[in-house]
Order: C-alpha cells, then sequence, then structure tokens
C-alpha cells in the first residue's frame, strides 16, 4: 500500500452498457457555431463520422465533481482566473493516505495535474452513438428506432429555439440552440484497475458516482432540464492478469449483466465477491 512497495496489477474491472439521454443532452463543441447556420452552442461530434458523442473526461469529471460533494472532501482552487474552479485533490501522501487507508476518490479518478501518489485506477472511454435511438410510440411505449427512420434538423441533432429574456425590457432574444434529443443511446465503458484489497472501495464510489449522475445532469443547461441520462444494461466482467498472459486458460468471469448503477451497488458484496484480490470470498 505504501510507496516503495512493489505494485502489482491484478486485473480489470470492465463495466459497459449504455448511456440513455432521458432529455435533450448538450455536450458542446468547439465555438464552430457561426459556421453551421448560426446555431449557438454546438453539440461536440466526432470529427470522422459526424456524430455526437460523449467525451469520457466529460463523464469522468461529472462524477468526480458530484461524488466529490457527496463525500464531503475538502476543495482546492485548481484554477482562479478567469473563473474559479474548485476541485478536490489530495495534495500530500500523509492526506492522501490517512488513516492508512487511501482516499478512494483519489484513487480512482487521480489527482489531476498534480504529483500521482499511485496509479489511477479508473478509465472512462468516450460514448459512442449507438445505431438505434429510444422513443416514445402513441402509447407510451418505449420502442427502438434508427436514426434513419427519425426526422432531425441536423444529422442526429435537434435545434431548439430558446429565447433570453431581458430583465428590464422583457425584451426575448431568441437563439437556435443545438441538442442531441432525448433516447439517444451511448455505448460506454469504464475499466477499473484492481492492485490490492483497498481498490474495493475505490471501486465503489465509481458505482456510486455513475448514480449520483443519474439524478443530476450531464452537459450544460441542467438547470433547465437538459442532460438527464440514465445507465442501462450494465454488464460487469473480471479479466484477471493472468487472463492478458494466457486468455485460453484464464477466461474472463462475468460477474453481472443486465443492471442499472443502483443494482450494482445494491449487490456489491455479491457482485466483488469473486475478485481474488478483494480478499476473500469465492462463488
Ligand atoms: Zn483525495
Amino acid at each position: 500500500m505504501m510507496s516503495g512497495n512493489p505494485i502489482t496489477l491484478q486485473g480489470k474491472i470492465i463495466i459497459t452498457g449504455v448511456l440513455q439521454a432521458m432529455t435533450g443532452l448538450r455536450i458542446g463543441g468547439a465555438g464552430a457555431g457561426m459556421e453551421i447556420g448560426g446555431v449557438d452552442n454546438i453539440v461536440i461530434r466526432d470529427p470522422i463520422t459526424g456524430r455526437p458523442y460523449v467525451p469520457g473526461s466529460s463523464l469522468k469529471g461529472k462524477m468526480r465533481s458530484l461524488l466529490t460533494r457527496a463525500l464531503g472532501k475538502p476543495l482546492k482552487n485548481l484554477v482562479e482566473r478567469p473563473l474559479l474552479i474548485r476541485i478536490h485533490w489530495c495534495e500530500t501522501e500523509s492526506e492522501y493516505f490517512k488513516n492508512g487507508k487511501p482516499c478512494p476518490l483519489c484513487r480512482a479518478f487521480g489527482v489531476a495535474g498534480q504529483r500521482a501518489f499511485e496509479p489511477v485506477r479508473l478509465i472512462v472511454r468516450d460514448g459512442h452513438l449507438l445505431e438505434e435511438l429510444e422513443i416514445l410510440d402513441e402509447n407510451g411505449q418505449p420502442v427502438r428506432k434508427r436514426w434513419t427512420e427519425v426526422n432531425t434538423d441536423l444529422p442526429y441533432t435537434e435545434v431548439k429555439w430558446e429565447a433570453a429574456i431581458d430583465v428590464l425590457t422583457a425584451a426575448a432574444n431568441p437563439r437556435p440552440m443545438e441538442r442531441v434529443p432525448p433516447g439517444a443511446r451511448f455505448r460506454v465503458e469504464l475499466l477499473f484497475s484492481v492492485y490490492d484489497a483497498d481498490d474495493r472501495e475505490a471501486f465503489r464510489t465509481v458505482l456510486q458516482g455513475m448514480r449520483l449522475l443519474e439524478d443530476d445532469y450531464l452537459g450544460s443547461s441542467g438547470s433547465r432540464g437538459y442532460g438527464r441520462v440514465a445507465f442501462r444494461e450494465l454488464q460487469a466482467v473480471w479479466k484477471s492478469t493472468a487472463h492478458y498472459l494466457d486468455p485460453q486458460a484464464h477466461p474472463p468471469v462475468l460477474l453481472m449483466e443486465g443492471k442499472t448503477p443502483e443494482e450494482l451497488l445494491a449487490n456489491f458484496d455479491n457482485l466483488t465477491s469473486r475478485i481474488p484480490a478483494f480478499g476473500g470470498r469465492t462463488g
């Protein structure tokens, strides 16, 4: 655990599944607004495919921010100008290993721009848009449609006219705003490296961060209802280091599938019981 000891990768927990937009989603791209028909707040797109995507850094950053507040971690100023950005990171090794246990948040998510005490455990891949979105039929039942079967204003996105209203004169200034429509589904992947038994708590924070995100928002305009997301059809797989060295002799272990973050958390003991590095029980 402490520095100086050899650190050996025991394996990886790989969580895959779907991130579904439950309301319109706005994750902004570079300020190319005026080039695309004067639309404000352009949605970030993959430059090759032209499809909107969810950057892994956005997902990870939002989860970290929500966890910081939920766990009551002390804040530090990351940047002061032009905007004050406060986040939590452990600055010293004694802060990181307080009471002999690593800070689960910094262990999982890393210590931004600072000296790392250990390898960062969590990798969040970019979420790529799936071929089908989920919309409600005339009976209010969810149905899957291909993007080619629905009408969107721009490829894969809608343009909503929204008014900024002057407080004094009530003059409205409607502007077109781009958003990914509700029902869009993204394939997500989170990889968690396991080195020792204390990673069990760090892994728990990752699931807690996913759960917190579902009752918050991703992207911008959250206070206006945008960015509500839900994780669906989550699958957790354990790949031991032996698997990477000899996949045939050590196949991946399916831990759980078809779950939500809440279900993974509710079954956390069972979920983690087959990971030898977490110390314990088998079966
Ligand atoms: Zn910390």
